[in-house]
């Protein structure tokens, strides 16, 4: 009766070795840092506005304010985002002022 012989270890040129925790990390950071940029750029474009058009008053405005909370649509100009937020005081309306967003302060007594 033959014995059973174990198998051969595979040839050593076959073997990886398994890349450590920190070789797995450096390898992830540099695959985002290839396309930060790029997400970046993206993500800007993404935040401009859409129109410049208030939807109220239908006037064209350059400095166009957006409202998340009125809606994905409410764009506003200045005089129209006043009105309608005198009683909304927990909106945080963003204008467009060239090319960068700031969160636009209501003038709600006036
Ligand atoms: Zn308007
Ligand atoms: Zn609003």
């Amino acid at each position: 009766m033959d014995m059973l012989e174990p198998p051969s270890p595979p040839p050593t040129s076959l073997i990886k070795p398994s890349m450590s925790y920190s070789a797995k990390k450096e390898k992830l950071l540099k695959a985002w840092e290839a396309i930060r940029s790029k997400m970046l750029h993206t993500h800007i474009e993404e935040m401009s506005p859409a129109t410049t058009c208030c939807v109220l008053c239908h006037s064209t405005v350059d400095n166009i304010i957006h409202c998340d909370t009125c809606g994905p649509n409410a764009f506003y100009c200045d005089l129209c985002c006043n009105q309608i937020h005198k009683p909304m005081l927990f909106h945080r309306p963003k204008k467009w002022n060239v090319g960068l967003i700031f969160t636009y302060t209501c003038r709600l007594y006036k």
